[in-house]
């Protein structure tokens, strides 16, 4: 199984925060991504998409309470929850920065609530197994090589259901000669008029200038993923136009219209997924959140919280907390993330 290499989750701590201290006004580090004024539109229109989601899968009686957010970066989505729909749980991202900004953002999306905030590895979730109920990503998977460890470790987690969104789907059809960012080049934008953009460059730009994984995968690479799954809602849909597959899938039949198949091999396409997932297994039920993280040294459910850290009373592990975001990294990784800390 292909895990992220460490000089990638270097970037990303290192990107996100330059980033994330660019959304809030501070200093103009990338003149290709959003300043202040842009990202609090897109996080308005996050939150606005994520809310009809969230209601949608409400309305199928899945259970959003516990949750636990993947790579939650500011935490709109997983503050929506807390805020609007009365559920708790856990925001989890690699970068400090960001799940320190959640509070700053929260308030200016009108969010009263905030999640616990956990500065973790995807690949190495700090949760005891077969404890959360509703696990979700949102553009995060794509960030890392293959999508097979994140997946795992969030099937390993999950007590019933894993939903993730707005990962992208491969493009062939493109010649891939730079990549690009989110605030266009007058060049590109002249080339965007004339609809040769998306076919000669990919997205990305500012995130592999600090070494960040960017990545899509096939249809076949997220089939092979999500192989063993016995009840599955996909919904794949191109980019730009064209109509869009959703289908039951169970083990490895995905019944895709051929068109649809052709039209994201040629403009790339995006994939939702919702997992059902029955565990054999008892699950674990917990009354204080807290117990539901794990020491990610012993594996035990042996943590007890004070204002400054999280100490494990079974091997004596100790995990710092700072402006309230809980450090759940292991020891060796942590000294190269965060050797401040
Ligand atoms: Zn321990």
């Amino acid at each position: 199984m292909a895990y992220q290499l460490q000089k990638s989750k270097i970037g990303e701590v290192i990107f996100r925060q330059k980033l994330v201290n660019q959304h809030l006004g501070q200093r103009i580090y990338f003149k290709g991504e959003p300043d202040q004024k842009q990202i609090i539109k897109i996080l308005k229109q996050r939150v606005a998409s994520s809310q009809n989601i969230f209601k949608n899968l409400n309305s199928q009686n899945i259970s959003l309470s516990p949750f636990l957010e993947i790579g939650a970066e500011k935490c709109q989505r997983a503050a929506l929850l807390t805020s609007k729909f009365n559920a708790q749980g856990f925001a989890l991202d690699i970068s400090f920065e960001s799940l320190k900004s959640a509070p700053n953002f929260a308030k200016k999306l009108n969010l009263k609530k905030l999640p616990i905030l956990i500065c973790a590895d995807a690949e190495n979730l700090p949760f005891a197994d077969n404890s959360i109920p509703f696990v979700f990503a949102f553009e995060t998977i794509h960030h890392f090589p293959k999508p097979h460890r994140v997946l795992a470790e969030m099937k390993r987690v999950s007590q019933k259901t894993i939903y993730f969104s707005e990962e992208p789907v491969k493009q062939f059809f493109n010649l891939g000669l730079w990549k690009r960012d989110y605030n266009l080049t007058l060049a590109e934008k002249i080339l965007k008029k004339i609809y040769l953009l998306p076919f000669i460059s990919r997205l990305g730009g500012s995130e592999s200038s600090h070494n960040v994984t960017e990545n899509e995968f096939s249809i076949g690479e997220w089939q092979d993923a999500l192989r063993g799954y016995k009840n599955l809602q996909i919904s794949l849909e191109p980019v730009f136009w064209g109509p869009n597959a959703q289908f039951d899938a169970k083990d490895n039949n995905w019944p895709i219209n051929l068109l649809t198949k052709i039209l994201i091999a040629i403009e790339g396409g995006g994939i939702t997924v919702l997992a059902q997932i029955k565990k054999e297994t008892r699950a674990i039920q917990k009354n204080n959140l807290l117990d539901l993280l794990i020491c990610l040294v012993c594996k035990k459910s042996s943590l007890e919280k004070n204002s400054k850290r999280m100490h494990c009373l079974s091997c004596q592990s100790s995990y710092p907390i700072y402006n309230k975001v809980i450090i759940m990294l292991p020891p060796k990784l942590k000294g190269k993330l965060y050797p401040n800390f």
